[in-house]
Order: structure tokens, then sequence, then C-alpha cells
């Protein structure tokens, strides 16, 4: 339990399918926090009354998280301990909880972490993909262009993309994957910790041919994680950054001789390179 007379709130993580997956120490703080804030009280009243469990349980969901930043820094002040979980997996991680723990932070109260299941990283754990650096985005848009969009931004990224999808845009997403990526390689990890777990690997058009045959395989929840791209040698890199500098030069009016001189005397290569790619770029943009 927490010292001193000021009570603290646990961030506690709850299972992401297996309810063997829920630490002993989680147990322990659940059966000795005052309450328990949950995203969802009817779903996490199940998991109290399965460890056997009796406590309040109070909701806080991204629209009334705001207005319980008082109720818990009383709770708090009173010497209460609080415990804050999620409908599965950690809190925070696209989950409720962001506000409570900045704000809680910010007036100096003790926010301690319960650490457990988080699919992003149960997923990476087991994909066979590179872990020592990735990009987590989250939920992408429900919308097609922007969900483009978000895609398109992380075309040129080295690090292993990682994104959540919910079974109702698993297709349509890994169809703009594979109209954006190509034959990029794509580890699908649907239903983690639970009877039907299975990890697909193949590019993500492979990936579609395979939920067609067997729809199954489009049902439940999914952690889709895509390859970064292959770094660039020195001699790429000089060319897409060449191309930039040019293209800036021209469209503040430098001319293409005086561009090409000055990308050439930067980044070597021969000028007359240079002078042919800004007079490409100046006709394409006119
Ligand atoms: N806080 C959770 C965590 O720590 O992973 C994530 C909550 S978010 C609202 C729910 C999304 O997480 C699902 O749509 C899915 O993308 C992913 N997810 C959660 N449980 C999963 C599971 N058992 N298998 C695969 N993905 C899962």
């Amino acid at each position: 339990m927490s010292e001193g007379c000021e009570g603290a709130l646990y961030v506690v993580a709850t299972p992401i399918g297996n309810l063997e997956d829920l630490s002993p120490r989680a147990a322990r703080l659940l059966g000795e926090v005052s309450w328990v804030a949950a995203e969802d009280t009817r779903h996490s009243a199940r998991l109290l009354r399965h460890l056997g469990i009796d406590k309040p349980l109070v909701s806080l969901h991204e629209h009334n998280e705001a207005s319980r930043v008082t109720a818990l820094r009383d709770a708090l002040a009173s010497g209460q301990d609080v415990a804050l979980i999620s409908d599965a997996g950690t809190p925070l991680i696209s989950d409720p909880g962001f506000v409570v723990v900045r704000e809680l932070r910010a007036s100096g109260h003790r926010v301690i972490p319960v650490p457990g299941a988080c699919a992003l990283i149960a997923a990476l754990s087991a994909a066979g993909l590179a872990t020592d650096r990735f990009l987590f985005e989250g939920f992408l848009p429900a919308k097609g262009g922007a969900r483009r969009q978000r895609l398109t931004a992380a075309l040129e990224r080295e690090e292993t993309l990682v994104y959540y999808e919910s079974p109702h845009r698993i297709q349509a997403t890994l169809q703009d994957i594979s109209a954006l990526f190509g034959s990029r390689r794509v580890v699908l990890a649907r239903e983690l910790t639970k009877t039907f777990e299975t990890f697909l690997d193949a590019d993500a058009e492979t990936l579609l041919a395979h939920m067609r045959e067997d729809p199954n395989q489009a049902r439940g929840e999914f952690v889709i994680m895509v390859a970064g791209a292959e770094p660039r040698d020195d001699e790429t890199q000089a060319l897409v950054e060449g191309e930039a500098w040019l293209a800036a030069m021209l469209a503040e009016g430098v001319g293409v001789k005086a561009a090409a001189t000055v990308v050439a005397s930067r980044l070597g290569g021969r000028k007359k390179y240079w002078y042919q790619c800004a007079q490409t770029l100046k006709e394409s943009d006119a």
C-alpha cells in the first residue's frame, strides 16, 4: 500500500484475453484499493467477480475523464488509494486515462504503474519483425482519405510500424496498405492470448486473399505490423536530399543554373546532373 498519508493512483494493466495474464501484484492491489476507476464498469465487474473482489467501481471513459479529476484528487488527498483499469490491457494505450494521469502528476500526486498485458508489445514480441525501433500509431483514422494520408506519412520510416485495428476495418486498411506499401512484409497478430490466436506473415495482398478464403481470419482483434522501409544508401539519400533542395530553391524563384550550382557544391555530383534535375522539376511544375 502507499506510504505516508496521501493515497496513490495505481495504473493497473489487465489481460487482453487470457485471464492468467493478470499479475499477482495487480490482483493484490485491486483487492486493496478503496475503489476502482474503470472504462466500462459492467465489463470490469466481471473481472473483479472472477478475482473474488467486491469493490466500488466508478466509470472513467473518454467522455467524463476530465470531470473525474477533482474526485480523484480529493480521494488521494484523503489517503485513499485508487486503481485505474481499462477494458483490456494497459490503460492509456489507445485507452482512457491520459488526462487523469497528466493532471494528477501535475498536482504532485503519486501515479504508480502496475505493468502487464499490452497488445502491441505482445504482438511485437512474437512477430519476428525488428523490435529495436518501432513506431506505434494506435488506430488509423476511420475515413479512407485520412487513413491513406497517415499511412503515406509512414512510408519512408525505417522503424517497424504498429497499428491497432478492429474487425470492421481490417480489410479496408489492408487494401490501403497493399496499395501503398506493395510487397512490404506485414505481420498480422489476431486474437492474442485467446483460443484463436493467429500470426499471419505475408504482404498485404496475400493476407487479404487469405481472409477471402477463410472469413474467420477477418474476425476478432488485430495488431498490424509493417516492416520498416529499407535504409537508403548514401547515394540515394543524397539524390533525395538534392531534389528537395532544388525544389525549395526553385519555389523561391532561384534560377535553374544557380540552384544546380548550389546543390552540386554542397552534395557533390556533376553539376550537369543537378542542372537536368532542376530543369525537369521546373518543367513538371509549370
Ligand atoms: N489498452 C490496450 C492495450 O494495452 O493493448 C488496447 C486497447 S484498444 C481500445 C483495443 C485494440 O487493441 C484492439 O482493437 C486491437 O487492435 C488491440 N488488441 C487488444 N486486445 C487484442 C488481442 N487480444 N489481440 C489482438 N489485438 C488486440
